[in-house]
């Protein structure tokens, strides 16, 4: 019997016709040859925290959670080569005890390093890049059941693997460049939202990391100002993280939400009433337990990445959007900043990017919000996330990135049959085409 698979907002769900778990490299290549021996398509999964479809079979599919383990260290170069099926969570607290950690890490740490890595999953500061660019190698396994070493020495295999959305392989191994661990220092404050995008270059150039959020229908923007330090961790006591992170930041919201559905009339109020009660508050303690916070309430987001000079007025036409009423927008837009980075596929590619995204009630009716703000995004040559909701083609987005055509050959190179094609990665890249042959004289 097929068994259901949905997506951690139970949005995007599929009944795949078989998932398997392996839980070693030699399993998971023998998983392959079989359903490519069987002509069944193929995709594997992380843990289901894509907004978009790009998870989605009805093949087989290959759970990889159980491939988790920490394979080599180099704790002199800081080096550490991982099973990719290992979430962020586990991964931050084995290098920790091993003194390292991971330069940045997005909100949550759910995430498989796999899937993290091949969405192009960030986080914020703009001397920073997303999350794959600190992987120096992988091991990718073919539906054939061959394995690939892929690193420097084929770099732009190494460019398209990087941000690969499930497309190329199944990543069984990464070699991740990890710095020494440090403490995060962090003070969330509302500022005026003026002041913040007046100062946007400031804020975003002189603290570590800096991302704010605005609710629609006031002009205040919440503000996370961040400092990397080596200062000793003042861990707040677990009842009082549970009482923000959970109760504050999470039931709050759900409660919000809830009351939005029922009485939409009462957003503008609501949103006032959220941005006016958003104290001062300081963490300072390790990296990823800093960066990480608990996501109870469910909902749909868009995301997309823009050159980051365009932040501020793309930022102001987005708010105007989601003040229209009509579209009942209940959260708050976020911003973000990333460098610039090279992998083929990076919605940050070749340009130093401003992150913005947008959520609304995934029980409700985003299609027209989400279709408002991906115009405004097309103004400045927005790239979307690949793990967050979008409706963009491939002819729509390969003028958007320089190096398309070469991942599109470097997937004909790896995936010639199409065994890892999904409706998803038909809609954003199209076709694969397989690659040309020599003529011979
Ligand atoms: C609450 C929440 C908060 C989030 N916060 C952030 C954030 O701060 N920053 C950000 O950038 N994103 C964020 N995301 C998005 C999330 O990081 C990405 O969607 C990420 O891909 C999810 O990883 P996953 O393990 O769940 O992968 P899945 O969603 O299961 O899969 C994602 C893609 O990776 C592919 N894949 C998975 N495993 C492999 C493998 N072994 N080999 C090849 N391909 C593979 C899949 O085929 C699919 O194409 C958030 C999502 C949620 C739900």
């Amino acid at each position: 019997m097929r068994r259901r698979w949905r997506n951690w907002s139970g949005e995007q769900r599929c009944r795949p016709l078989l998932i398997q778990r392996p839980r070693t490299r030699e399993g998971l290549i023998a998983f392959a040859i079989a359903a490519t021996e069987q002509d069944r398509p193929l995709k594997a999964a992380g843990s289901g925290h894509s907004f978009s479809g790009a998870a989605l079979t009805d093949g087989v599919m290959l759970d990889i959670g159980l491939l988790n383990r920490v394979l080599d260290w180099d704790r002199s170069g800081g080096r550490v080569k991982v099973e990719a099926g290992i979430t962020l969570h586990e991964l931050n607290r084995r290098l920790d005890r091993r003194g390292l950690a991971l330069e940045n890490l997005g909100d949550i740490d759910r995430q498989t390093l796999a899937g993290s890595i091949s969405t192009g999953t960030h986080g914020t500061g703009a001397a920073f890049r997303n999350l794959s660019s600190q992987v120096e190698a992988l091991e990718l396994v073919t539906a054939d059941g061959s394995l690939h070493e892929i690193d420097g020495s084929d770099a732009d295999a190494l460019r398209a693997a990087r941000i690969g959305i499930g497309a190329l392989g199944v990543v069984y191994s990464a070699t991740l460049r990890t710095v020494t661990n440090f403490r995060i220092d962090r003070t969330d404050r509302a500022r005026p939202l003026a002041e913040v995008l007046d100062g946007l270059d400031h804020f975003a150039g002189s603290l570590d990391h800096f991302e704010f959020y605005v609710f629609p229908h006031t002009d205040t923007a919440l503000c996370r100002e961040s400092t990397r330090t080596q200062a000793p961790a003042e861990p707040p006591r677990p009842a009082a993280v549970y009482a923000q992170e959970v109760v504050v930041e999470n039931w709050l919201a759900g409660a919000f939400a809830q009351a939005a559905r029922h009485v939409p009339a009462a957003i503008p109020t609501l949103s006032r009433l959220a941005a006016a009660g958003a104290g001062k508050n300081r963490k300072l303690d390790s990296s990823f337990r800093v960066y990480a916070s608990e996501r109870r309430v469910r909902f749909t987001e868009m995301e997309y990445a823009i050159p980051r000079e365009s932040a501020r007025e793309a930022v102001e036409r987005v708010l105007e959007i989601a003040g229209r009423r009509d579209l009942e927008v209940v959260f708050p837009i976020e911003v973000r900043f990333v460098a610039g980075d090279d992998a083929m596929l990076s919605p940050a590619h070749g340009r130093d990017s401003a992150y913005v995204a947008v959520h609304h009630d995934h029980k409700g009716d985003w299609q027209p919000y989400f279709d408002a703000v991906a115009h405004v995004m097309a103004d400045y040559g927005g790239r979307p996330h690949w793990g967050k909701r979008h409706s963009l083609t491939a002819h729509e987005l390969a003028p958007l990135y320089p190096r398309f055509e070469d991942f599109k050959a470097v997937r004909g190179r790896l995936d010639p049959g199409g065994a890892f094609a999904n409706p998803y990665l038909e809609q954003v890249l199209g076709p694969v085409t397989a690659p040309k042959r020599r003529r011979r004289r």
